[in-house]
């Protein structure tokens, strides 16, 4: 069972994540989490070069190919593996981020950005993604300006990529939820468990 969470900045995904983590594995599964950008060795390198851009410049076309890279790497050394030997896999973030953040937030054609995703994944789609959604105005003011994003770019990018998540959640209903974030960590947990569960090996 592969289970992704998606979001903007100050969603709550890591939080969720690790709720998540804990109670499966109290119900006993094997449970592998995992994030992107930066699961392997590589991509511990591809993300420093991409959340560290110090004087390079990086196109919007380069930085999704490199995300995509780091994306190829992560499904070949942790992702695969670990389905295969039946344990249940969460990441925080995949296919959808890119599509989000370089397609809509860079206004990258989005049709390009998910035909090399379809290559790079060999088609790998999670049984489930759940998208926490987040006004931007509210994002903001949780992370307060401390994730490169939040410094490098202005409010409509953010306004793109929520739109552009959303966008892919409402496309296919029967393998997204869509939670809004605003409630309380603890409703969002409830929320995530009552769609997980049915999804659960015997
Ligand atoms: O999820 P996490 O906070 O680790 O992501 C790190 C940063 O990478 C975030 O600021 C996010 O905006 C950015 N990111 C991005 N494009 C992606 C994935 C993440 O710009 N495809």
């Amino acid at each position: 069972t592969f289970v992704v969470l998606e979001g903007g900045e100050g969603a709550g995904k890591s939080t969720q994540v690790g709720q998540l983590t804990v109670w499966l594995r109290e119900e006993g599964f094997e449970v592998v989490t995992t994030r992107e950008p930066g699961a392997t060795k590589l991509g511990m390198r591809l993300r420093a070069l991409l959340l560290d851009k110090d004087d390079m410049t990086i196109s919007a076309r380069t930085e999704a190919l490199l995300y995509i890279a780091d994306r190829a790497n992560h499904i070949e050394e942790v992702i695969l593996p670990a389905l295969r030997r039946g344990a249940i896999v969460i990441s925080d973030r995949y296919v959808d981020s890119t599509i989000a953040y370089q397609g809509a937030g860079r206004d990258l054609d989005s049709a390009g950005v998910e035909m090399i995703n379809a290559w790079a994944t060999e088609d790998l789609i999670p049984h489930l993604t759940v998208l926490l959604d987040l006004p931007v105005e509210d994002g903001l003011a949780r992370v307060g300006g401390s994730t490169d994003r939040m410094e490098s770019e202005p409010q409509e990018f953010h306004t793109r990529v929520r739109k552009g998540f959303r966008d892919l959640a409402e496309r296919d209903p029967g393998r997204y939820l869509i939670v809004d974030a605003r409630m309380s960590q603890e409703e969002v947990t409830r929320e995530i468990q009552r769609r997980v569960r049915p999804l659960l090996p015997d």
